[in-house]
């Protein structure tokens, strides 16, 4: 057996909706969004028609700049959105936020500050390790910046995680409430969870589900369908066209949803033939091994050398399943019908 880490989480799960939360918390508080791409410009707009006092840090020079003065926000270099602000969420991508902390955020943090996050990386594997005296919270909306900002603006919201790594302050957990109603997520509900479940929970599930797994599944089902001799149109179909309307009816009323949908023979072949594909014993020994490189941080150290070196592996396999005859046939397909897709095309994975 190997050595997985036991997570003792037996307890309830905490949840806080609109009437746990108060957005006083955040009065008389600049906050300063650092990134305007999809969770920056969503937290930055539903927080300022909150009634929050919001200034956007950038890089000078960046595409987003323009972008964000254009909607109305005074934008700063990095550095000087964080020495202004009183809470500092930090909404770049995760592989380059150890550096700018290092060189632009950690040297205008002042005691009593607030640190923000949205997702745990950074904290969980230490690549920023914030100073002592400032809150440290987490903020993390289930769903893309773009759908966090268009349910905002129906009235509505997407659920979040709250975490607090660090009550310095002895009010993070009310300014994170405050934070989460402003964006909008406490109108959906907030699940409260720690960096460390938020952060091993979502690679796992990233890998061994969502991205890593269902891609997998779906071009080992094309690929076995196009090398017996069957059109790839027909497995395009098939095994990856079809996989979204499935989906859909799980997210909508569980698995029982979609078992009563689809016919009966094919409820029948999941039961015979899914485990027959899929041996749960031998899937879940890999995806426990998945889990443990997670937990000991050897996936996070093969990223983070990933990125110092240039991502040749991880361009090389880009441009490799860009020129699978999956990814060629269904990009002609979608040009060619009428089905296409308007949904946001974010990355959702978070
Ligand atoms: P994104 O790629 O959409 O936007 C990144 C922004 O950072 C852009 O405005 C870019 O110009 C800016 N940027 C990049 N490098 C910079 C630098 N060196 N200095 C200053 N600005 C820089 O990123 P995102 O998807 O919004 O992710 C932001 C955070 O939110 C990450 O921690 C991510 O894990 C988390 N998150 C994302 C989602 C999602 O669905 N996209 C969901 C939940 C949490
Ligand atoms: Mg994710």
């Amino acid at each position: 057996m190997m050595n997985l880490k036991k997570v003792g989480n037996s307890a309830m799960v905490k949840m806080y909706y609109e009437k746990d939360c108060n957005l006083d918390a955040l009065n008389g508080k600049v906050i300063a969004i650092i990134g305007y791409g999809s969770q920056g410009h969503a937290h930055a707009l539903n927080l300022r028609e909150s009634g929050c006092n919001v200034i956007v840090g950038l890089r000078k020079g960046g595409k987003s700049w323009p972008v964000a003065e254009k909607d109305g926000f005074e934008v700063y270099t990095v550095a000087e959105a964080a020495k202004k602000a009183d809470i500092v969420m930090i909404l770049i991508n995760d592989e380059v936020q150890a550096a700018v902390y290092k060189s632009e955020i950690a040297p205008n943090l002042e005691p009593g500050n607030a640190l923000a996050f949205a997702h745990g990386f950074n904290i969980r594997y230490k690549q920023i390790v914030a100073p002592e005296g400032v809150d440290v919270f987490m903020a993390a909306p289930k769903g893309p910046g773009h759908t966090v900002r268009s349910q905002y603006v129906a009235g509505k919201g997407v659920p979040c995680l709250i975490a607090v790594e660090q009550d310095a302050t002895g009010k993070a957990y009310d300014i994170a409430l405050a934070y989460i109603a402003g964006i909008g997520g406490a109108r959906a509900g907030i699940l409260e969870t720690t960096m460390d479940e938020e952060t091993e929970t979502d690679l796992f599930g990233e890998q061994t589900v969502l991205c890593g797994g269902v891609v997998d599944l779906m071009q080992c089902g094309f690929e076995v369908l196009v090398e017996a001799g069957y059109k790839p149109e027909n497995a395009y179909f098939e095994c990856i066209h079809e996989m979204k309307l499935i989906i859909d009816l799980i997210n909508k009323g569980g698995i029982a949803a979609m078992n009563y949908s689809i016919s009966d023979t094919a409820e029948f072949g999941e039961y015979v033939s899914g485990p027959r594909v899929l041996p749960h014993d031998e899937i879940k020994a890999n995806m426990r091994k998945v889990l443990a490189d997670i937990q000991d941080g050897t996936f996070a150290g093969r990223w983070i050398a990933e990125n110092k070196n240039g991502r040749t592996f991880f361009n090389s396999k880009r441009a490799q399943l860009a020129k699978h005859e999956m990814e060629v046939v269904g990009k002609k397909l979608r040009d060619e019908m009428l089905w296409k897709n308007d949904s946001d095309l974010d990355n959702a994975s978070n």
